[in-house]
């Protein structure tokens, strides 16, 4: 890659991530390109967010008009991409009110917010917000007060009190865990940072139960499995239940920074004037960008093609000399690699080898491949895992 980039990036830019060594210039549909001109089959998708593939035309073409016409004016004034926006996500999920930011942290804040003055208004005076240990919300003091992995860095603290957690899909923990103090149990109906674990009915009818017994709300993050990825427009969906508040970003603005948390007719009347705001959100930009990303995602021979291509490439990578489990839903996938198997020393030698994705966890790897995917492609990629897998041979120690 570029020396000049490597260089000023180790110099200029504060280091919190250790990024891989590509540098990438372009992208198309579910191809990237580096800036030596090499070509990547792209499973990870910005991490979910280029759900609809690479300068998806459609998406260009939206922000290209909206650009040329308004940027922005704050939300101290009408702008319709925005109302009619919340009016899409509104009718295609709980029916509430909406509350627009600029990424799903904020959209949790949003969330926890509305959490914690339903609370206050039904009398309680100290309100807890359930997760689980292993549970990703975002990185601001609230929603990483709601992740427990990272809350645990003694660095930042002190953290917000009001947090509390159990094991990840342990029914009987979270029905304990719930009662008349606590104001929101707040899970992802799928972990994605985790590494891809689907939680159990059996958990979720729990939770559910447990937040209607106690008058708590039930806040499902759907920032990574929502739009499409796990072939319904809401992972919920293929759930037995409805949660109360549903917060997404990621993926809704196709790559332009847009987040969202959305209520139902009773938890979207909780924040009045005043209560929460944001200068930049759902500018009409970002909410242009999100109506065409929409348009192309909430339309059901789009979401067919997700599962299909889910199955077959569930099917695919279960067949792979390597892979000891396959785990997910729709195209959010994790592969559990074989016993000794580094998924961050396989994860690297994909890249090398054309495919993009990432290793959440030491034993998995995580593919979020667009949803434009071609049959084609996903056979390629196939055949890129198990010639990379193929030189891993975790049975004889080398
Ligand atoms: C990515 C993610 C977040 C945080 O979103 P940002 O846009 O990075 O702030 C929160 N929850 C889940 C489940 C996520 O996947």
């Amino acid at each position: 890659m570029n020396e000049q980039v490597r260089a000023d990036e180790a110099k200029y830019v504060m280091q919190t991530y250790k990024r891989a060594e590509v540098s990438f210039v372009r992208g198309e549909g579910a191809l990237l390109f580096d800036d030596q001109g090499r070509e990547y089959i792209d499973f990870l998708s910005g991490i979910s967010v280029a759900s609809v593939g690479h300068c998806h035309p459609e998406v260009v073409h939206a922000i290209h008009v909206q650009a040329g016409e308004l940027l922005h004016v704050s939300n101290l004034f009408y702008t319709a991409p925005m109302v009619e926006l919340a009016k899409r996500l509104s009718q295609g999920s709980l029916g509430g009110k909406v509350f627009f930011c600029n990424s799903g942290t904020e959209a949790n804040e949003c969330a926890i917010k509305i959490a914690r003055k339903a609370a206050r208004a039904r009398g309680v005076e100290k309100p807890e917000i359930v997760s689980f240990e292993s549970d990703f919300h975002g990185r601001s003091y609230g929603a990483l007060s709601a992740t427990p992995g990272l809350a645990a860095n003694p660095d930042f603290a002190p953290m917000l009190p009001g947090f509390r957690s159990v094991p990840f899909d342990d029914a009987e923990a979270l029905r304990a865990a719930v009662d008349e103090n606590t104001a929101a149990v707040l899970i992802e109906p799928i972990q994605g940072e985790a590494g891809v674990f689907p939680l159990s009915d059996e958990t979720l009818l729990a939770a559910r139960q447990a937040c209607d017994e106690s008058g708590a709300l039930l806040i499902f993050d759907e920032i990574q499995t929502g739009i499409g990825r796990t072939g319904s427009l809401w992972a919920y969906e293929q759930g037995p239940v409805r949660p109360d508040v549903m917060t997404t970003a990621k993926a809704l603005g196709g790559g332009a920074a847009i987040g969202a948390c959305i209520g139902n007719p009773e938890t979207g009347e909780v924040l009045s004037a005043g209560d929460h705001g944001s200068t930049f959100a759902a500018g009409p930009v970002a909410a242009s960008a999100a109506l065409a990303v929409l348009d192309l995602v909430d339309d059901a021979a789009m979401l067919r093609r997700i599962r299909a291509l889910g199955a077959s490439l569930m099917e695919g990578l279960a067949g792979v000399d390597g892979v000891a489990e396959v785990r997910g839903r729709g195209l959010m996938l994790g592969v559990r690699l074989e016993e000794g198997v580094d998924s961050a020393e396989v994860n690297a030698a994909l890249l090398e080898a054309g495919l993009v994705a990432n290793a959440p966890r030491p034993d998995t790897l995580r593919f979020l491949p667009p949803f434009v995917l071609s049959d084609d492609q996903a056979e390629r990629a196939l055949e890129l895992i198990a010639e990379v897998l193929a030189g891993y041979h975790p049975s004889e120690p080398n």
